[in-house]
């Protein structure tokens, strides 16, 4: 049996609720609001102590290209002259005149997506870990078992989506476990039961691709021609992910690789090369040597 997260990020309304309740079930400390002033992500990324991390990605009017990375720069608080809503938030006055207008800033945009690690087909953190730290239990989650953990860090360059991270204090890595011990107790995940849109569902993965594969048709049926599964019946290096999103706009906007590879399938083109130019080297010493005599 494999379980799974099916994100729908059109349903997502960055409540954080998701990220809260991981911290909250794992017992995972604050990250010390690096962020705050910045945007209203506040939690910037996902690392060995954020296991779930809500992406907002604030897409101003004036920007014809959706930003390649997360999170975005805030727009102004108060629009330009040809920025932002022009028609704004009148204000008025007991004879109905306009006696202040707030405008709104520049936002055309809000994209949200609850993040997390993909527990991948075909995962790069576990193929590269030494020391059997890295598994995939009987729930088909990929799981770093703390305790065999050596803190090598093999695992970190080797995730194509930059999940998997050492923790500083103790130097082991850590990530998402899809909620192993509630898993074992009969529970969903925390993340997928504090969800209050249902944004995260969790489940069987069969169950799952095919409801996501539904809500597709249901949006394009609608109109919204640009949502598409991310993760699902795709061809790439890392195979479908155990935790797949409904997206709309591109993959880099959310901080995604279009394309994920494992940096281990180019271990073997690397010792090519290494070896072309090893005989490169040669043949011109052995010429150079020739010449000398
Ligand atoms: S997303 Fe990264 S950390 Fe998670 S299973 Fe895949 S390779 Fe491993
Ligand atoms: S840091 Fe731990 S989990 Fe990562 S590769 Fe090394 S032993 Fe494996
Ligand atoms: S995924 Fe759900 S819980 Fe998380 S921010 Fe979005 S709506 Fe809130």
């Amino acid at each position: 049996m494999a379980n799974g997260f099916f994100t729908d990020t059109t349903l997502c309304i960055g409540c954080k609720a998701c990220e809260v309740a991981c911290k909250q079930w794992n017992q995972l400390p604050a990250d010390g609001y690096a962020m705050t002033g910045m945007s209203y992500d506040n939690t910037a990324a996902l690392s060995a102590t954020t296991w779930r991390h809500v992406a907002f990605i604030e897409v101003p009017k004036s920007k014809k290209r959706l930003p390649m990375a997360t999170p975005a720069p805030p727009p102004a608080a108060v629009p330009s002259a040809d920025g932002g809503n022009s028609e704004g938030l009148k204000i008025l006055n007991i004879n109905g005149e306009a006696s202040l207008q707030v405008g709104f800033p520049d936002i055309g945009q809000w994209l949200m997506m609850s993040d997390v690690c993909k527990h991948c087909t075909n995962a790069g953190c576990l193929q590269a870990c030494p020391t059997g730290a890295i598994i995939r239990n009987e729930f088909g989650a990929v799981y770093v078992q703390p305790d065999i953990c050596n803190g090598c860090g093999y695992c970190v360059p080797s995730c194509p989506f930059g999940v998997v991270a050492l923790q500083h204090d103790d130097g082991r890595a850590f990530k998402c476990t899809l909620c192993y011990d509630r898993q074992k107790d009969g529970l969903e995940p925390a993340c997928a039961k504090a969800c209050p849109t249902d944004s995260i569902t969790f489940g069987n993965l069969d169950d799952l691709k095919m409801r996501a594969r539904q809500r597709v048709a249901e949006l394009h049926a609608r109109g919204e021609t640009s949502a598409y599964l991310y993760g699902v019946d795709e061809e790439t290096e890392v195979g479908d992910l155990n935790a797949f999103f409904l997206l709309k706009a591109e993959p880099e906007a959310y901080g995604l690789p279009k394309a994920p590879r494992l940096p281990q399938d180019r271990v073997g083109r690397g010792y090519l090369a290494g070896f072309a130019a090893a005989a490169v080297l040669s043949v011109f010493s052995a010429l150079v040597f020739k010449s000398k005599r």
